[in-house]
């Protein structure tokens, strides 16, 4: 394989990028060579979080795809954990053997790779829905808003496309990486403890990597709120974890934290979160499905969504435990 630096790279190969129409994205690919990044080395964390920003801020696929080709996603939030941290560990305890470490997903995807656990990164991001979607949903108690059906469609499809993005480039650049949930092996399995439980759970990642915590109704609540989507890539490269800045995983919730509040069980479509049992798993999967159909009436096929227990609650933009 041959290692050139990106400034003479990009100089010799300009011109194929632009014949591409590859020009203006931050890595790309050529066969068997490694497009080695200097800033990425030296300042991995900030170099990441740029590209996931940018990408979030440029590309025409975040979008509701409306009339007024709204956005899907407001600015991300970026946070990082390392491949050793002893919360994958845990995890896997809890949910049970299918659920991977992010060494376990690293090994299966790049199995002639001789890697340490100490040496992958977890990078997460928080994805915050527009102020324009959470108004839509928050004024609707039965069926949701077409805005956020499109979001939970589209934004989602970004969503993914974000992840191989950023698989791919810091691939190119020398870390091979692995968006977890697009990974062929992924998978649900049924969990002892958890009912239907996932290989990987993106909202855990953001947990571990310091993003938020969970709240009654189990969303993430971060510092913009529970109103989000989670996505996560683990890559060979040795990054700072971001603190997490809480010892409980029910910190930001104002129902465990003060004994108030319980605002996403009075929204639920759904009759699937309570004070005294907290979230059903499966009620909840029955009340989405049943928007399918709501879903097929506006011609967004495939779609569904509900995110009642997201909207209009005190943690739906914002940490509520912090003025
Ligand atoms: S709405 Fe209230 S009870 Fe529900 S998760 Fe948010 S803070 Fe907790
Ligand atoms: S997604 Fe819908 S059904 Fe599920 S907990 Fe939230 S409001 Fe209830």
């Amino acid at each position: 394989m041959v290692r050139l630096n990106r400034r003479r790279f990009l100089k010799t190969s300009a011109r194929s990028a632009a014949a591409a129409g590859l020009a203006g994205i931050t890595g790309f690919k050529l066969s068997g060579v490694v497009v080695a990044d200097d800033a990425l080395e030296s300042s991995p964390a900030e170099r990441i979080e740029s590209w996931i920003q940018t990408y979030t801020a440029n590309s025409p696929r975040n979008s509701l795809r409306n009339s007024e080709n709204e956005k899907a996603w407001e600015e991300p939030l970026v946070g990082f954990s390392r491949g050793d941290d002893p919360i994958f560990r845990q995890y896997k305890e809890y949910v049970g053997p299918f659920h991977w470490t992010p060494l376990e997903i690293f090994r299966l995807t790049f199995p002639d790779q001789s890697v340490k656990e100490e040496e992958l990164t977890v990078i997460s991001w928080i994805l915050p829905h527009t102020e324009a979607i959470k108004a839509d949903l928050r004024k609707r108690t039965k069926e949701p808003s077409e805005k956020w059906i499109r979001a939970r469609l589209y934004g989602e499809q970004f969503n993914e496309e974000l992840r191989k993005y950023l698989a791919d480039t810091l691939s190119q650049a020398g870390h091979p990486a692995i968006a977890p949930v697009l990974s062929p092996l992924s998978k649900y399995e049924n969990s002892e403890r958890y009912g239907m439980a996932a290989s990987w759970s993106e909202r855990h990642a953001a947990y571990a990597s310091g993003l938020g915590t969970f709240g009654l109704c189990d969303g993430l609540i971060t510092a913009k709120g529970k109103a989000v989507r989670c996505g996560s890539v683990v890559a060979r490269i040795r990054i700072p974890a971001t603190p997490r800045p809480y010892n409980d995983h029910h910190a930001y919730c104002l129902h465990y934290a003060k004994g108030t509040c319980g605002m996403c069980a009075e929204r639920c479509a759904g009759n699937a979160v309570s004070t005294s049992s907290g979230h059903d798993k499966n009620a909840c999967m029955k009340q989405c499905t049943t928007t399918m159909r709501y879903a097929d009436e506006l011609g967004l096929k495939g779609g569904y969504g509900c995110g009642f227990c997201q909207t209009g609650v005190p943690c739906e933009s914002r940490n509520p435990l912090q003025a």
